[in-house]
């Protein structure tokens, strides 16, 4: 049915909804009109709901072309679809998903784009040059803060192809149950974080000497020859000065190591993009994350590789997915990851409702199913190659599943493991979040949120709601802006303004 909707008021994502989402910065008013001389019964907020057709008390609400939750009570055309109206589904059942491999979408190769990168000799590439210091227990937290500030202070000037100093800490490595099976997702990300194509192999680790996790299990193969491990109960060191003294001559040994990487120009394909959402609204579906969705599908097009992630936001999405991941074995996976994390949260008493926040409602996101659908799209159209366990690093390039908690920090640090070498954040809310050792390319799912932290966001997607722009537009725009910043050229919001958030482990396992 044609509803003449009226530009820049509202929209209606597919035609079999009956629903319309308000996209007017201010809202829709009472009494303004939406469709024709037809008025909205009450105020709707922006990215909220409208009834566009008189719905039933049991009748399904149906946004995406999909059913995101059924009518509490009857609710007439023009009137607002606040939360409480709705009830939420069950879960699309893994037993029976629709087959893989039904549903892939292959375009043409994309050649000549390229960006400015740091080779390391295992084939990945980095976005940035950067000393890590790493430590295998909390207890040496303060200490690898210390030495960071005073490497930066003392020793960078003299290495100038060395970008930065960044500590990774995280409160893992004390009192932790090391046997258990479910050890292997903390350790195993500590190990691959020190991997990440942007510290070059070097980073130094800092022990106390009495911790459960080793720092010798985070050193991969190829470093094991190196001298990187510094415990700070080592009795060669008398007081902390000694201890200090220690660190900065190690540190030292690393940055000249680092100083000969130089930036090469490098293909797009060695492009290793994490998408993520947090603070999402009713018009992430709409606006941000197609725009993310558009560009990686021409990163997959360029031979590069993209991580999606956030298990909670793709369970209720997961008969969308089915049909797109390459054959029976990623779906089999897919399948054994999202019920992994079905059975964590029933662990805990809580299921995915325990999902959406308070922000997301304000939104207009009514429930993790209205999330989850909006959420996906910024896997783009590319078809699944791979799923990846938490912690793990990606292999194959191409668009991969990387299971993670939607927690912005734990799924940012799980991409950082899985080798992402830059990031894609898309915010409907707002989110300061940015991360020491990478780029966190910022995109705002709406122009007020834009136009409001203008020196905190990088690209403005909400010009798609406004018919300024096309999500096609948007997406090259962001495509290009990855390449950029991948390459150095242009510095994101959060690096300009120093906003580093910590990296945070998950650790589904027993602590003692
Ligand atoms: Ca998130």
């Amino acid at each position: 049915m044609d509803l003449a909707l009226i530009p820049g008021v509202t929209i209606r994502i597919n035609e079999s909804d009956n629903v319309v989402i308000v996209i007017k910065p201010e809202g829709l008013k009472k009494q303004e009109p939406w469709s024709g001389n037809k008025m909205a019964l009450e105020h709707v907020p922006m990215g909220h709901k409208l009834a566009c057709l008189n719905i039933e008390q049991g009748d399904p609400i149906i946004r995406y072309g999909v059913t995101i939750g059924f009518a509490k009570v009857s609710i007439k055309a023009g009137a607002w679809v606040s939360n409480s109206k709705i009830s939420m589904p069950e879960p699309p059942s893994l037993k029976n998903l629709p087959q893989p491999g039904t549903e892939l979408y292959t375009a043409e190769p994309l050649t000549g784009y390229n960006f400015e990168g740091y080779r390391n000799k295992n084939g990945s590439v980095g976005t940035r040059n950067v000393l890590g210091i790493a430590t295998s227990v909390h207890c040496v937290a303060g200490l690898a803060g210390h030495l960071a500030t005073l490497v930066k202070k003392e020793l960078l000037q003299k290495y100038p192809n060395v970008d930065d100093v960044v500590p990774i800490n995280h409160t893992y490595g004390c009192g932790v149950a090391i046997e258990s099976p479910l050890a292997q997702i903390p350790v195993r990300t500590l190990r691959n974080i020190i991997d990440n194509p942007n510290f070059g192999n070097q980073v130094m680790i800092l022990g106390l000497g009495c911790e459960k996790l080793r720092p010798e299990q985070l050193i991969g193969e190829v470093n094991s020859n190196q001298s990187q491990i510094l415990y700070m109960q080592d009795t060669d060191n008398r007081g902390f000065s000694e201890i200090l003294e220690a660190g900065l001559k190690m540190a030292e040994e690393h940055l000249s190591r680092l100083n000969h990487r130089k930036r090469e120009t490098c293909p797009a394909s060695k492009l290793v993009v994490g998408m993520q959402c947090g603070g999402s609204d009713g018009l992430s579906g709409i606006t941000g994350n197609p725009v993310a969705g558009f560009a990686s599908d021409l990163i997959v097009r360029a031979g590069g590789s993209v991580l999606f992630s956030e298990v909670t936001e793709v369970r209720d999405a997961a008969h969308v997915l089915a049909p797109r991941m390459t054959d029976k074995d990623v779906l089999d996976r897919f399948v054994g990851e999202l019920k992994w994390y079905d059975d964590y949260l029933a662990s805990g008493g809580a299921d995915r409702s325990a999902n959406t926040t308070p922000g997301n409602q304000k939104g207009g996101l009514s429930n993790v199913v209205e999330k989850a659908l909006g959420s996906v799209v910024k896997s783009g159209t590319s078809p699944i190659v791979d799923v990846i366990s938490p912690g793990e690093k990606v292999k194959k390039q191409g668009l991969s599943f990387v299971a993670t908690p939607a927690s912005d920090f734990i799924c940012g640090t799980l991409q950082v493991a899985a080798g992402m070498n830059t990031h894609v954040f898309v915010t409907g809310r707002g989110t300061p979040y940015g991360l020491a050792m990478l780029p966190v390319v910022k995109v705002s799912t709406n122009s007020v949120l834009s136009k409001r932290w203008h020196d905190l966001i990088d690209i403005d997607a909400g010009e798609v709601a406004l018919g300024l722009k096309t999500v096609e537009q948007k997406g090259w725009e962001l495509f290009k802006y990855i390449l950029d910043v991948a390459s150095g050229k242009k510095q994101v919001a959060c690096d300009r303004l120093k906003l580093h958030n910590d990296l945070v482990l998950f650790n589904p396992g027993p602590v003692t």
